[in-house]
């Protein structure tokens, strides 16, 4: 009888379970949820529709409706395959199965979204983390000559950047593009919040996917991820995904809510021009720095950020704090944009945490 200790791979138990701050009655702003919930009507034709299904099968295989409705709530392009995950994490586990040959890497940038190195370790791969300027900008040189050294089957920018906030620039994207003997797939989570998105220039390239989520839009709580590309791609994809890994209520959920895709759309309507104003009141602060965002986060630089933490903490307010998570967020923390009131409560917290 072997103990975890003697079973389990050694880079499995070197791991940290990726950790959730504890909720309950905190004002949350840690986790890039939408803070306004789904207006009272089309909560009720939720729990018509939901109360309706039968349960006792198994979903729609095919997720043709549901497809359907991400295409036209989304408008994407007519000529390009989806492949639906639970959640955009799970895409990009079944990429990383996808391409894991051994000894092959997972490239990104530092620092990004976690997963993507997490996810290397789970699929067994090696994963390199090139180091973003001091600005958080590509640094290309070092970028393409890491691509030239390591040949990764799997390049993964996040467009604009979690926990920077910013969008890279597009034309070293396409250099990077070109780079890569591998696929390079843009993880758009962020897209209700940003200007720009490589989706409309999906055809140009024949090793790009654009991977996008309905959890920061709104709906954090369904797990729904989608994946756009070409069927040369997506066919192959597809044979990793989990049969029925959209259950049957996340799927007419989703097919609802994106039915009144307008709601959302005027919520994060609000959210940016929110954005807008905690910047520019969070720049008013003495000593604190604030990188420009194009999601429905702010990253800032304080003098002191665990102590600001726990400042915050003690009034109520949970934010994230990357103090620890990389050497270029030393005293970094990342600002979830919330409801007019929350932003308010955060930006007297804060001032009052830094005067
Ligand atoms: C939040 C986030 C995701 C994960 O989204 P889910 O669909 O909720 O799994 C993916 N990529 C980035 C960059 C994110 O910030």
């Amino acid at each position: 009888m072997s103990n975890p200790q003697q079973l389990i791979r050694p880079d499995i138990l070197a791991l940290k379970a990726y950790h959730v701050q504890p909720a309950a009655n905190m004002v949350k702003l840690d986790a890039m949820e939408n803070p306004f919930g789904l207006p009272p009507t089309l909560c009720d034709e939720l729990g018509e529709t939901l109360g309706k299904l039968p349960v006792n099968r198994y979903p729609d295989a095919s997720y043709a409706t549901l497809k359907a409705s991400l295409r036209r709530a989304f408008s994407l392009p007519d000529d390009m395959q989806l492949l639906l995950g639970n959640g955009s994490d799970e895409i990009i586990q079944i990429l990383a199965m996808a391409v894991a040959k051994p000894g092959t890497a997972i490239l990104s940038v530092e620092p990004s979204f976690v997963m993507y190195r997490m996810i290397a370790t789970f699929c067994n791969m090696r994963y390199v983390g090139v180091p973003l300027k001091a600005d958080f900008t590509l640094d290309l040189d070092a970028t393409l000559a890491a691509i030239k050294r390591e040949q990764p089957a799997l390049v993964f920018l996040a467009y604009p950047n979690n926990p920077t906030g910013n969008h890279f620039e597009p034309a070293e994207i396409e250099r990077i593009i070109h780079a890569t003997p591998g696929l390079v797939v843009i993880d758009e989570a962020y897209q209700a919040f940003a200007r720009d998105s490589f989706l409309p220039r999906l055809a140009e390239f024949d090793n790009v996917l654009v991977m996008r989520t309905v959890s920061k839009l709104g709906l954090a709580g369904l797990r729904l991820g989608y994946l756009v590309g070409a069927a040369q791609w997506l066919d192959e994809l597809e044979k990793l995904r989990l049969p029925y890994n959209i259950n049957v209520l996340t799927q007419h959920a989703a097919e609802t809510v994106l039915g009144h895709i307008d709601v959302l759309n005027a919520q994060t309507q609000v959210l940016r021009e929110e954005r807008t104003k905690l910047f520019s009141a969070l720049t008013t602060l003495p000593g604190i720095e604030t990188f420009p965002s194009d999601a429905n986060f702010i990253l800032v630089r304080v003098p002191d950020a665990n102590a600001v933490n726990a400042k915050l903490r003690a009034q109520g307010i949970l934010i994230k704090n990357l103090d620890a998570a990389h050497p270029s967020l030393k005293n970094c923390l990342r600002l979830t944009v919330g409801a007019p009131e929350e932003n308010q409560m955060l930006f007297e917290a804060l001032k009052s945490a830094l005067i």
